[in-house]
């Protein structure tokens, strides 16, 4: 049991999901040859001036409603000035005084706990290149096609107490930003990253202690392993009498441990000052409105919707909106075949399942949600047996047929033809007269083996439901 609270706060960087670069015409898109994407103004060549991307703005305003933000009409970029290889300018355009938003507020749960963390403001600004390291030639060489990605950087107040909460935070943070359509969220692709604030306190302290920032964890679980270390690394200094040092530390994934990578920079060691080469952002009540009716519809409000309108459960509604994009596809499907009930269930059941193992990714499912549709409708319909529905959806995965298609071809598909099930129950029924005299004597237990029979002889021409109804209903009318 720890002495100690932990105090974390967050500096998360998301880059925006628009076309261009924030300052340039360059593409944004991830990827592509080393120094493909970059242009003069973007590898920071004298004399080049720099424009904003409206589109760029307009993102970090929606990241802003999205968060719970409120929008600073006037705001102000800055120069951050310092030195790195993947910074040709040697300065990043910025916000300090005057960010695009401040003051949001995220509720986070976790176990069953509610939990408010304020976001004390999100800022625009660029992203800056990449070096890669080659250890055979032992050289870095820098690839700037990431230099100039719009980035926005959302900064907490230190309100989280737990690597729980950090995890429920950043995940909550995704979510909506990618409900918000600014960002993929793609922590493996280094579109989101975030930077830990930690720091350790006595329950009798009255102020927070010093704190170690660890730079550009990549992944919840490195956030996790980050904090559990950090809890411990610095618990084990202050219970030695020792103090932590303000500094940044870098997480080994490999060692699962933080190492000291410089001490910690001051605002004032950046000469931070007014971006000469941007002009100033100013919005009207009319444009910040424009804006946020622009904005898709927010995951509490689907959650909601799913519950009320729906019917769904309120785990089987968070499952599904847990990812915008499952959650979109299953609207798509809904809107195809009116039953949100049953194609959650073959959704959470069926697709999910096949997606863990990693047979296909929601990111290009090869069928459509009309597709997806129609499998579920066959299903309910009794058009294919449940269990065949589930090998149909498999074949789906694996051919660009369609599920009626796919039925047929495997002689899936159940065409009830009564007066076929008629005559089958009829000659079943004329082969055994002397269990026939059983059942009407009394003897209902041999209801089980004439309905076998029927089913043998009926296969894919009715379902056992339909069978069954039809063999009673006949051996009725015999008594
Ligand atoms: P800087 O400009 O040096 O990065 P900020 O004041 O912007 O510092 O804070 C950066 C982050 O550190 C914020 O998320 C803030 O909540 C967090 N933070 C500040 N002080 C502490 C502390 N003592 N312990 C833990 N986190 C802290
Ligand atoms: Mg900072
Ligand atoms: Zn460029």
């Amino acid at each position: 049991m720890s002495n100690y609270i932990t105090v974390i706060g967050l500096e998360i960087h998301a880059e925006l999901l628009t076309n261009s670069k924030v300052f340039c015409t360059c593409s944004a898109e991830f990827g592509g040859d080393a120094n493909t994407r970059c242009c003069p103004v973007c590898t920071g060549m004298p004399g080049t001036l720099p424009v904003i991307n409206e589109t760029a703005v307009e993102y970090a305003v929606k990241a802003g409603f999205a968060l719970g933000c409120d929008i600073n009409k006037f705001s102000v970029f800055d120069r951050k000035n310092y030195f790195y290889p993947d910074l040709p300018k040697a300065y990043q355009i910025s916000q300090l005084e005057r960010p695009l938003c401040i003051n949001g507020l995220i509720p986070v749960e976790v176990d069953g706990k509610v939990k408010n963390v304020r976001v004390n403001r999100i800022h625009l600004e660029e992203d800056a290149g990449k070096l890669v390291h080659d250890d055979f030639n032992g050289v870095s060489l820098a690839d700037y096609n990431r230099c100039g990605i719009p980035l926005i950087e959302i900064v907490t107040e230190p309100d989280i107490s737990s690597a729980a909460e950090a995890k429920a935070f950043v995940e909550q943070v995704s979510l909506l930003l990618q409900y918000a359509g600014v960002c993929d969220c793609k922590m493996e692709q280094g579109s989101l990253r975030c930077d830990v604030n930690i720091s350790l306190m006595k329950p009798t302290d009255t102020e927070f202690g010093t704190r170690a920032e660890i730079k550009n964890l990549n992944s919840l679980k490195s956030i996790v392993r980050a904090i559990e270390f950090e809890e411990k690394r610095q618990a084990q200094l202050l219970d030695m009498g020792k103090r932590v040092v303000q500094e940044t530390r870098r997480f080994n994934d490999n060692r699962g441990e933080t190492k000291s990578l410089r001490s910690k920079e001051n605002a004032h060691d950046y000469r931070y000052f007014p971006e000469p080469d941007i002009l100033q952002v100013n919005f009207t009540d009319e444009m910040l409105d424009e804006i946020k009716a622009k904005l898709p519809e927010l995951p509490d409000v689907r959650y909601s919707r799913y519950v009320k309108d729906f019917g769904l459960s309120e785990v089987d509604a968070k499952i599904i909106i847990q990812s915008k994009l499952v959650s979109d596809f299953f609207d798509d499907t809904v809107s195809n075949y009116n039953n949100p009930k049953s194609i959650c269930a073959f959704i959470l059941t069926e697709l999910l399942r096949r997606i863990n193992l990693g047979e296909v990714a929601m990111e290009n499912l090869p069928f459509s949600a009309k597709e997806f549709a129609q499998l579920v409708e066959m299903a309910d319909t009794d058009k294919v047996s449940k269990n065949d529905a589930k090998t149909i959806l498999r074949f789906m995965i694996e051919s660009s047929k369609s599920p009626l298609e796919l039925a047929k071809e495997n002689g899936m598909l159940i065409e009830i033809d009564t007066g076929k099930v008629l005559e089958t129950i009829s000659n079943v029924l004329a082969e055994n007269p002397a269990i026939v005299e059983q059942y009407i004597s009394g003897d209902t237990k041999v209801f089980g083996f004439l309905m076998g029979q029927c089913n043998k002889a009926l296969k894919g021409v009715a379902t056992p439901k339909v069978v069954k109804e039809e063999l009673e209903a006949k051996l009725a009318s015999l008594k």
